[in-house]
């Protein structure tokens, strides 16, 4: 979906659309979409800027940060965003402006793609990392064993194996000197 200027200056356009997962290109390999993305929204030209506000949910899937099992989240999100011409000259309001509202972007020529904002939106949405319990175990740094389904035995060994032979050299280093 295309929002165009020239529709806009006619009229606001309401918004109720739904993505099935892979439509959408989040340009992101962290995550994964498990259900269709649902939009909400109202665009509307407001002296020749676009605003556009609405909700957006769906659920994704990203991988556990200790275990890298994989985790479903649910992402819903409200959004308020201000587009302006990529032509209009920056005045010094505006570098003013900047600083108290974070939420303005730029569009070229005669509007904007839908998706782009949802993509945008989505990433914005998207939790830095997951946990998949917060009792997670993570894996075995030394075998890459997941802990929470078996104990590979590794702890009950010396700290790090790279250092205990280490160790070992030395011994027989003091042993020849
Ligand atoms: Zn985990
Ligand atoms: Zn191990």
């Amino acid at each position: 979906m295309f929002l165009d200027i020239h529709e806009l200056a006619v009229h606001r356009v309401p918004i109720r659309k739904s993505y099935a997962p892979g439509s959408l290109d989040f340009h992101s390999t962290e995550f994964r979409q498990l259900e269709p993305l649902t939009v909400r929204a109202m665009a509307e030209l407001v002296e020749g800027q676009i605003h556009i506000f609405g909700t957006l949910h769906t659920r994704i899937e990203l991988n556990c940060a200790r275990c890298l099992e994989p985790v479903a989240e649910e992402v819903s999100r409200d959004f308020d965003l201000i587009y302006r011409p990529a032509s209009w000259a920056p005045r010094q309001e505006d570098i003013h402006l900047s600083l108290e509202e974070t939420e303005i972007a730029f569009f070229q020529g005669d509007g904007l793609f839908l998706a782009d904002i949802l993509s945008e939106q989505i990433n914005l949405a998207v939790p830095m990392k997951a946990i998949c319990r917060s009792d997670c175990r993570g894996l075995c740094s030394h075998c890459g064993a997941n802990l929470n389904y078996e104990q590979c035995g590794c702890e009950a060994r010396s700290a790090d194996p790279r250092l205990a032979s280490l160790e070992q050299f030395k011994l027989e280093w003091f042993k020849k000197h």
